[in-house]
């Protein structure tokens, strides 16, 4: 008799128990795509750093032009012009104003902004007069005060984020240029199976094109991780210990393996790796047999059942999160959604599902849930077309079309 199923939680709080932070370093912000910020940014300067115009127009005093209309326009003497990037501070007495260009800092003696197109002639006004016909709203209208963003010294991104493009320019903005970062995880990624050839050469019967390793290793650099080797190795010998030892000299800090963990003859992970890692199955479909062990070093093994779904939602639900977590990422989870399904499926009984789907984006008010297969761990093609997994509870039995289902992004 083969023993009770762990749930996908236990077996998750097993795994995030072992992981281990990988060193945090110093890079440049240019550097830093993708990288996971350990050290919150903050900011070295104000943002904005001084008052300046929002607007293309003209530096008034406010009591000058507050009763401007366009029957009675008020006309100002122009006495400077203020170019992004000047370091002009004009004084304004009353009655005269300074041509201002977005961004410029706004003269000590102005209080508002009056835009070219409150007055007479806009930009085709000449530079030593104009006639203001709008008043503007209050003191202060069109300027973006000094530190309205942040202050000097605070905190622009917390620990845990990812630095994509959004985050780096919020560091470049706040005048920053350096940031403590998590080093990418190094990566061992190891196809096992003797039927496996690589993808394009012509097949022998009972061969087939090894896929997983283009799988696991892409999933792991969208993680943010480093592939230091990848490899296949067959199904006799010990290969997989092999491969260990080697990803140890390298430094390795997780070994995914895929293939090779369930409950065949030929099970080369958990012959060859018996002794670091241990054998379990989740309650889950597909991605029921699962090895994972630590060694001291602190390297994570990761056993992946070899069918390619499995694989692939495996690594969703267990290695991602590690990598993440190593990595101090402060959110682990995918981004859920819940959705009806476009048309039914079966479900196993007692385990929780994981579908792969893709969306029908069709209507922005009403995304559903395609299946992009008909729930085969082997459907490798199908694969192809997934955006998300459908997570159907283990006690659900079937789902219906327009059923709402609860749906995992992964893209
Ligand atoms: P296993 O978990 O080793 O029993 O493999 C289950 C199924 O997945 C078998 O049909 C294997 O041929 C297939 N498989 C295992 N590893 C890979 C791989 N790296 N690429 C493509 N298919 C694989
Ligand atoms: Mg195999």
């Amino acid at each position: 008799m083969s023993s009770p199923l762990r749930t996908v939680e236990e077996h998750l709080e097993d795994v995030l128990g072992r992981v281990r932070s990988v060193d945090a370093i110093e890079v440049a912000v240019a550097d830093a795509a993708g990288l996971t910020l350990r050290e919150s940014v903050r900011a070295r300067v104000d943002l904005p750093a001084f008052d300046n115009s929002a607007m293309d127009g003209f530096a008034v005093r406010f009591t000058d032009v507050a009763a401007a209309a366009p029957g009675s326009p008020v006309p100002l003497r122009v006495v400077a012009d203020l170019p992004a990037g000047t370091g002009n501070d004009p004084a304004l007495a009353t009655g005269e104003a300074a041509r201002i260009m977005t961004g410029s800092p706004v003269p000590t003696d102005a209080d508002a902004i009056v835009p070219f197109e409150d007055t007479a002639r806009g930009l085709a006004d000449s530079l030593d007069r104009i006639d203001v016909q709008r008043a503007p709203r209050a003191s202060g209208a069109h300027i973006r005060r000094r530190g309205e963003d942040a202050r000097s010294g605070d905190e622009v991104l917390p620990p845990g984020v990812l630095l994509g493009p959004l985050q780096r320019a919020a560091a470049a903005a706040a005048g920053v240029d350096r940031v403590r970062v998590s080093r990418r995880p190094r990566v061992v990624v190891v196809s096992t199976g003797s039927e496996l050839v690589p993808p394009g050469r012509p097949l022998e019967r009972g061969q087939i094109p090894e896929s997983n390793g283009e799988l696991l290793a892409g999933l792991a650099v969208e993680c943010g991780a480093e592939i230091v080797l990848r490899t296949t190795v067959t199904d006799d010998g010990d290969g997989p210990a092999e491969v260990v030892a080697q990803a140890q000299e390298l430094g390795a800090d997780v070994v995914v393996f895929s293939g090779g963990v369930s409950a065949g003859a030929y099970e080369v992970v958990k012959t060859s790796l018996a002794g670091a890692m241990s054998f379990a199955g989740v309650a889950m479909q597909p991605g029921k047999p699962q090895g994972f062990g630590a060694l001291h070093d602190g390297t994570l093994l990761f056993g992946l059942p070899g069918n390619p779904v499995s694989s692939a939602v495996s690594f969703e639900v267990f290695v991602r999160p590690a990598l993440l977590a190593a990595q101090g990422r402060s959110t682990l989870a995918r981004p859920m959604l819940r959705i009806p399904a476009a048309r039914g499926w079966r479900t196993p009984p007692g385990r929780r599902q994981y579908l792969p789907v893709s969306i029908d984006r069709g209507d922005p008010a009403g995304w559903r849930a395609v299946p992009a297969t008909s729930g085969g761990s082997h459907l490798a093609g199908g694969l192809g077309r997934a955006d998300a997994y459908a997570v159907v509870p283990a006690e659900v039995e079937m789902v219906g079309a327009g059923d709402l289902v609860d749906v995992m992004l992964i893209s």
